[in-house]
């Protein structure tokens, strides 16, 4: 636990996941003036600690795809930038169909890849089966396929971050919690925390799943919802797997790391909010075990390392929310990632940087703006390829 060293900064951000901390650090580079992080839990203890790594390019909106290929092209240098190796591995992302009316589905996703100049392929049966060896017969009738997306390891993105925005001055306290944002004259003036008031005239909201509580904390109508996912990884096996693997019936989705484990989640209809904790259920294992095995038969007898959970922080049309709140000046929401915070953390914390500094974005406000949820102003588009 570390208390905030002074008592007034520039910006002070809520949350030290991936997107506070890659937010501060475009802040911090940009010379912003004095600027606190502070967190509750420690490093990693949110969503960014606990996802499956996964980064593709694969969706159905080219505002997102634009934002991930961006993504991508700086997890390619996050080594040479930070100094830290974060396994970053582009060996594809694969979406299984089922049946041809699924196929059909995806494939205004492969259309919208490929006129970005991607090389996103239609495989059939055959082409799965060469990419996913043992799948059970008759399990895809096809899929789709860019190699250029992969996986990575989150934690010494995180480690990176952490160091890098420290050696920028950026204070990071954690261990300690906000308990409310202040306000004069319907302005922004700082924060409420367990550790003392500080001033800051500029709050960021990167509070994860938990990131709705925090704006309604501050008397903001938000439609954030926290969903519970859970996720596990095996003990190792002979590598024999490269993609990523999707398979939107059930939202299975997993990967084989470097060290051979199988890591990899289901989707389970969980009631919305962070009441539930971030164990496992009982009913998880089972149910991934159920539907890994149905697809790969030999993975049945895999044992299980670990299980865990952690929280998506969805919106109702799948795209982020960021930029400030204009019915509270000095609030900018950097939330609202769903089950993605990691893969457009990069590209979208470098507009949320811009929008802390009060420089315009490229970002659509009615995609990704705050106020695309309130008065006249309606989402304009839905990003529904919420999957892996
Ligand atoms: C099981 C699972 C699998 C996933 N798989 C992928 C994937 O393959 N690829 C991908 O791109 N994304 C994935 N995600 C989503 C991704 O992990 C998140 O979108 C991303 O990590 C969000 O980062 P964040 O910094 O916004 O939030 P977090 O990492 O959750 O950080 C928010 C922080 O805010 C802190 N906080 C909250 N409230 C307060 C308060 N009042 N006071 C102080 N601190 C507070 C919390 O302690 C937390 O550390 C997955 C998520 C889960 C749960």
């Amino acid at each position: 636990m570390s208390a905030p060293a002074r008592s007034n900064y520039s910006v002070a951000i809520v949350g030290a996941g991936i997107i506070g901390l890659y937010t501060a650090y475009h802040l911090a580079r940009a010379g912003t003036g004095p600027i606190l992080v502070v967190d509750r839990g420690f490093l990693s203890s949110g969503a960014s600690g606990r996802n499956g790594g996964g980064v593709r390019q694969q969706w159905e909106t080219r505002a997102t795809l634009r934002l991930a290929r961006e993504s991508v092209a700086a997890y390619r240098r996050f080594g040479r930038e930070f100094g830290y190796n974060i396994w970053f591995r582009q060996s594809g992302y694969l979406f299984l169909a089922e049946t041809d009316a699924e196929l059909a589905r995806l494939r205004p996703v492969h259309d919208l890849v490929r006129s970005e100049g991607l090389d996103s392929r239609v495989l059939d049966a055959d082409g799965v089966r060469r990419l996913v060896d043992g799948i059970a017969p008759g399990a895809a009738v096809g899929g789709t396929y860019l190699g250029t997306d992969g996986t990575l390891y989150p934690f010494p993105a995180l480690w990176g971050l952490y160091e890098a925005v420290r050696a920028l001055d950026v204070e990071v306290a954690l261990g300690v919690e906000v308990l409310g944002v202040t306000t004069a004259d319907g302005r922004v003036t700082g924060l409420a925390t367990s550790r003392g008031p500080v001033t800051a005239s500029r709050v960021v909201n990167a509070a994860g799943g938990w990131s709705g509580d925090l704006s309604r904390a501050a008397g903001l109508d938000v439609p954030n919802h926290a969903t519970r996912h859970e996720i596990l990884a095996t003990e190792p096996m002979k590598p024999f797997l490269d993609p990523m693997v999707v398979r939107p019936s059930d939202g299975l989705y997993f990967s084989q790391t470097m060290r051979g484990e199988i890591v990899g989640g289901l989707t389970l209809p969980h009631a919305p909010g962070t009441g539930g904790g971030m164990s496992s259920s009982a009913a998880f294992l089972p149910r991934m075990a159920a539907s890994l095995s149905r697809l790969v038969p030999r993975l049945g007898s895999l044992g299980v390392l670990r299980a865990w959970s952690g929280y998506y922080d969805d919106t109702p049309d799948g795209f982020p929310i960021i930029g400030e709140d204009l019915r509270c000046p000095g609030f900018f929401h950097a939330n609202g990632f769903g089950g993605h915070g990691f893969m457009l953390a990069p590209s979208a914390t470098r507009r949320i940087a811009r929008a802390v500094m009060g420089e315009a974005t490229d970002l659509d406000p009615g995609l990704f703006g705050p106020g695309r949820f309130t008065g006249a102003a309606r989402p304009a588009a839905v990003e529904r390829l919420q999957l892996g």
